[in-house]
């Protein structure tokens, strides 16, 4: 490739809606452009990278036995509606009309249409197990697009769905995507780390998720350093596993007797801080106790960093799908209903009166709103004089792993795959079975397995940046070598010696682009700095006379002298 001929559009400053590194330096080095809320165009350098992610998923899923098709993005709602997702799936999913006035969405994910063709084309047992899969656009309408490519509301995603005549053989074919999965992720480069996880929206019983790990990330992951053990935060608190030791998490150490006020002690117990990244905070709400208005301590469970001004100005979106404790989940941690709490789902939070997650909670007063209701001198501390079962809600890095294998640490993840065992979730609703050996029809078993195509360029990114642009792992690069002449436009010598590097290289089947644009070496460096190729080559005058190149690796300080003869085996 010539760079006179593709299309290179660099920009020094990164647009204000930018948050994050990925997405600002995506956009400065031109890789795609905004359209509108969460869609975007993927302009021909950030196309290369998106590309080349697909060419190795491709490459690792036909590897696996899966066939590849191709579903249509426009899907008919009755198929949603079958399975009950028409209603369920909620804002995310995009409606639309056709002129007829009837329904249809734009697809989110495509278990309804694969277990459609499914129920129509396997018939014997003898076609299975097979597993579909495709490259494709998909459309959720985020509450909160944002990062760019990240959280996109069109963004492209790898689905591969297969069927299985049992639970047992369904569980291969997941082991066999899970271990396909690990090759993608190791041939894109990065560091990774598949963790348990909870099903969401899809449904089904078992399921991994693969995150690439960036400060970043949106989602907290526990894992453990010295054994296979790692979750997805969430999915502990989908599934609480209770852990068989002393909570070393914050409690309450010291209370007075908790006689009346037991409203806040079980409040104080729940307000300790779950982890690095779930905050919690106390609200004042009011409820109607008794057709007379009650003003009550309770507590919001608020997930990820919010700044509490934010949260009091009302400005935290969506507030709503934050959570109170629930009566059945006190009851589950205490083993005793809370004595007046009540249906607390009904409850309005009027304003905020603490951030339990800020300060240190030493000598707080647990306070009703009723005299000789309030307890002093709480404090949360790490002694707590008994062993207590807690689960993984309470997790702090340096518990005890649950496989009793070592200690916890936590760490941010970005979420770039998600493989499902799905059961017979999607198939019992749209009766799609098949014949076994005796003739009699058997549902079809069924696993779901999603890869974010477009998400793994923010997410090598967060991985892999410094001060100066990208630094892209060879495997995904949008080239792999720059070639940079000096004076192109007015050296034959470097021009001859650049136009016959090129031709090798390509030859040898290196991706590699000369930059014959005729720019300054600091403007020209500093391009392709920011676009993150990982290697470059200085083609100068005085070097040629000796029959060298200036090599530099894109982490590199310094360049290193190279023969121009062994220059592509130096690359390789
Ligand atoms: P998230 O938790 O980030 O919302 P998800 O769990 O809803 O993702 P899945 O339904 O598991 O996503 O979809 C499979 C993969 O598609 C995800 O692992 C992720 O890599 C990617 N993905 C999901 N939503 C988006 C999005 N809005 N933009 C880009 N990629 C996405
Ligand atoms: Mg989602
Ligand atoms: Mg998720
Ligand atoms: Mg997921």
């Amino acid at each position: 490739m010539r760079a006179s001929r593709f299309f290179i559009s660099t920009l020094k400053e990164a647009p204000a809606d930018a948050e994050i590194v990925s997405h600002q330096l995506m956009m400065r080095a031109g890789m795609i452009k905004r359209l509108g809320s969460g869609i975007y165009t993927y302009m021909p350098m950030g196309l290369r990278v998106i590309r080349k992610v697909e060419a190795i998923v491709r490459d690792e899923m036909n590897r696996a036995g899966a066939v590849e098709l191709l579903m249509p993005v426009v899907q008919p709602a009755e198929l949603w509606q079958e399975t009950g997702r028409w209603q369920k799936y909620g804002a995310e999913l995009m409606r639309v009309k056709d002129r007829h006035g009837r329904d249809f969405i734009i697809q989110p994910t495509s278990e309804e249409v694969i277990t459609d063709i499914a129920r129509t084309e396997i018939k014997s047992y003898r076609q299975l197990p097979v597993n579909f899969y495709h490259v494709q656009t998909k459309f959720r309408d985020e509450r909160r697009p944002r990062f760019g490519l990240m959280r996109g509301r069109e963004f492209t995603m790898k689905d591969a769905y297969s069927f299985d005549r049992d639970a047992a053989s369904m569980k291969v074919s997941y082991q066999i995507m899970y271990d396909a999965y690990i090759r993608i992720f190791t041939r894109f480069g990065l560091e990774f780390r598949p963790v348990a996880a909870d099903n969401g929206a899809i449904g089904g019983s078992g399921s991994h998720e693969f995150h690439v790990i960036a400060d970043t990330g949106e989602d907290a992951i526990v894992y453990c350093p010295t054994s296979d053990y790692a979750a997805n935060m969430e999915a502990a608190e989908a599934a609480p596993i209770t852990l068989p030791r002393a909570a070393p998490t914050l409690a309450l150490t010291k209370t007075a007797t908790p006689g009346k006020a037991k409203c806040e002690d079980v409040a104080a117990l729940l307000a300790v801080p779950l982890n690095q990244t779930v905050k919690s905070i106390v609200l004042t709400v009011e409820k109607e106790v008794d057709g007379k208005l009650d003003k009550q301590v309770w507590l919001l469970l608020l997930r990820g960093d919010h700044d509490l001004n934010e949260v009091k100005a009302g400005k935290v979106p969506g507030l709503a799908d934050y959570r109170f404790s629930t009566e059945a989940e006190i009851v589950e941690w205490f083993g005793t209903p809370p004595g007046y709490l009540g249906p607390i789902n009904t409850v309005k939070p009027v304003h905020v009166v603490a951030d339990l997650s800020v300060a240190p909670m030493s000598d707080f007063i647990c306070g009703a709103n009723e005299a000789d209701f309030h307890f002093t001198g709480a404090n949360w501390g790490r002694d707590l004089p008994e062993p207590v079962t807690f689960d993984l809600r309470n997790v702090v890095a340096g518990d005890a792993s649950p496989d009793g294998k070592g200690v916890l640490a936590i760490q941010r993840g970005i979420e770039v795959g998600h493989v499902f065992q799905l059961g017979t979730r999607y198939s019992e609703d749209m009766k799609a079975t098949f014949l076994d050996e005796n003739g009699k029809p058997q549902l079809l078993q069924m696993g779901c397995y999603g890869i974010g195509v477009t998400r793994i360029l923010g997410a090598a990114i967060e991985q892999n940046f410094d001060a100066k642009g990208i630094v892209w792992p060879v495997s995904i690069a949008p080239f792999e070598v720059v070639l940079c002449p000096m004076g192109y436009d007015r050296n034959e010598a470097v021009k001859t010696a650049a136009d016959n590097l090129l031709a090798g290289l390509l030859e040898a089947g290196v991706d590699a682009i000369l930059d014959d644009r005729g720019e300054r070496p600091g403007a020209m460096f500093a391009d392709w700095e920011l676009i993150g190729v990982p290697h470059r080559i200085v083609i100068g005058d005085r070097g040629l006379k000796d029959g060298k190149l200036e090599y530099q690796g894109r982490q590199e300080t310094a360049a290193t002298a190279v023969d121009l003869t062994g220059i592509i085996a130096f690359i390789r």
